[in-house]
């Protein structure tokens, strides 16, 4: 078995590289993954032996070539395909390790071989390989992720290889990453020409978006206020959970109903989804004014409840799981709720809850499924984006104080961020325990947002985490943190004052993490 290994990013590349070689597998590698590989130690061939040609227009062609490509493409089923690579000396590729060129990062910051500058950060020859590989999954297992590397070299050591079923999936996440990779690059294309001729860039998606829907809409009383017309329509193709309610009592579903129920119903589900736990989510106008994740329903609306009572009046609440009899004894005892969703009630529930708060709207539904695009309108058109979601993992956030996080202060921090990207920006959530106990939303500047959730949660986040859904562009954000009683603030970093940022968190003794992924929602 042979594995071709070429990365910009070498992270993790030393360990895997060991454990192939461990496994058996022959290494095959580019100028400098090549010489981390063989500097700890673990044998390697570079790719310049394997193709017999030196690397040249200053690297820009060096695992180009059809002994690389050969060895990616070749179809080992096919007699003909065999044939030529016998004829041409090809060795087949059982495995592609690569990740790209950093195409968006300062091109001062970037030399790789002879290259240096904003056109040579384009990657060619790792983007085609990885498509190759890609391509003959049936053959080939493409990583460009460092997160895969455990999973790929666990089946390696269990079995030999890596199976069908990765290799597909790692093949679907390959193709992701280079059109991700080619779009940023059409993206700064698009920059540079509307900087030279003065014209605005040029829309990427077609020119008409069409939204496609269902003829016959669903008729709703009416829309955000009483004087405006509205209805529900489907998007063809789509089959949403709110297609496949049952509504055990209460009023018909409002135009507001439906916008916030979707709203808790898809926070509840990833909040769920990312902790492994029981999720609640208490919605009002769009925002969460309570969130929380337990062990039990009724202790997770419970907490999500306790974050801003006053706010939850009138709100819709989102459950993961089905609601029990002890969440109905909380339900009962707290604000009433204008819509209640579940995934289901245990017996007698929803007889309880409906002779406690006959206009509640209990609903149970199916899980939420993913939109393919996001569509909002703007006058005379819409704007189409992909869906929101959560990119870069807590395992890949940076601690860049002098104070290291807890383990519980991660878990808060991992929460409160994921919370964030679920709040209109500019966001800030305070977290203690798996509950949210400040939210600031929708404020047109940070301290401010800062400053209500640290209201709202009354000292209740102390010693837990604060997040902030983008960076903070001055240390005021942080000192605002501070007096909610943290102990760790995450935030994606990017700032122009970074430094001083993170001076002020350390002259203040809190941890901060950096994550990288801004999470602005609007
Ligand atoms: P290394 O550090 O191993 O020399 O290079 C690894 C990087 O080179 C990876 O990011 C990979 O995508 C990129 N790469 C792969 N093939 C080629 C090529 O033919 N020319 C250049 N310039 N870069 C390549």
């Amino acid at each position: 078995m042979r594995a071709l290994l070429s990365t910009y990013d070498k992270t993790g590349v030393v360990p895997l590289a060991r454990g192939l070689a461990d496994a058996g597998w022959e290494l095959t590698s580019s100028g400098g993954t090549a010489r981390a590989i063989a500097e700890a130690g673990i044998p390697v061939t570079d790719v310049a032996d394997l193709t017999g040609a030196p690397a040249i227009l200053g690297h820009r062609v060096m695992t180009l070539h059809p002994k690389v490509h050969g060895g990616l493409l070749a179809d080992r089923d096919d007699a003909s395909h065999r044939a030529d690579m016998e004829a041409h000396d090809i060795e087949g590729i059982d495995l592609l390790v690569s990740n790209l060129y950093p195409f968006g990062s300062d091109p001062a910051d970037f030399t790789h071989g002879g290259s240096s500058g904003a056109i040579d950060l384009i990657d060619i020859g790792g983007p085609a390989m990885i498509r190759a590989g890609a391509k003959n999954h049936a053959h080939v297992a493409v990583v460009v992720d460092p997160a895969d590397y455990d999973e790929v070299l666990a089946e390696v050591q269990a079995d030999g290889a890596v199976s069908a079923a990765t290799r597909r999936r790692l093949a679907a996440k390959a193709f992701a990453t280079t059109a991700a990779y080619d779009t940023a690059i059409a993206a700064w294309f698009r920059a540079e020409v509307a900087d030279d001729d003065g014209t605005a860039a040029e829309d990427p998606l077609p020119e008409v978006f069409e939204v496609r829907a269902e003829r016959e809409p669903v008729a709703l009383r009416y829309g955000e206020n009483p004087h405006q017309q509205a209805a529900l329509y489907r998007t063809d193709g789509a089959d949403p959970w709110w297609g496949h309610i049952t509504q055990h009592s209460g009023l018909a579903l409002s135009y507001l109903n439906l916008y916030d129920a979707d709203a808790a119903w898809l926070l509840a589900h990833d909040l769920a989804q990312a902790t492994g736990q029981v999720a609640c989510a208490i919605i009002k106008h769009a925002n969460p004014c309570g969130a929380a994740v337990a062990a039990t329903p009724a202790e997770a609306y419970a907490s999500a409840f306790a974050c801003d009572p006053r706010s939850a009046f009138g709100g819709i609440v989102a459950l993961s799981v089905p609601i029990d009899a002890d969440t109905v004894e909380h339900m009962v005892g707290a604000a009433q709720a204008d819509v209640v969703i579940a995934p289901g009630y245990a017996d007698g529930v929803v007889d309880a809850l409906r002779a406690k708060r006959k206009n509640t709207r209990l609903l149970e539904a199916p899980a939420p499924t993913p939109d393919p695009l996001h569509v909002r309108p703007v006058s005379g058109g819409y704007l189409v984006q992909e869906p929101h979601r959560f990119v870069a993992p807590a395992s890949s956030w940076r601690v860049v104080t002098e104070r290291i996080p807890t383990e519980a202060e991660l878990a808060d921090a991992a929460l409160a961020f994921r919370l964030c990207g679920w709040v209109t920006s500019n966001s800030i959530v305070l977290v203690k325990d798996g509950v949210a106990w400040g939210i600031g939303a929708g404020q047109q500047n940070r301290v401010e947002a800062g400053q209500i959730a640290t209201a709202k949660a009354d000292r209740r986040a102390a010693g837990g985490a604060c997040a902030s859904d983008a960076f903070y562009p001055f240390p005021d954000g942080v000192e605002a943190a501070a007096e909610a009683g943290v102990a760790v603030v995450v935030q994606p970093g990017g700032s122009v004052r970074d430094d001083e940022v993170t001076a002020k968190a350390d002259e203040l003794g809190l941890s901060m993490l950096f994550t990288g992924e801004r999470h602005f929602l609007h």
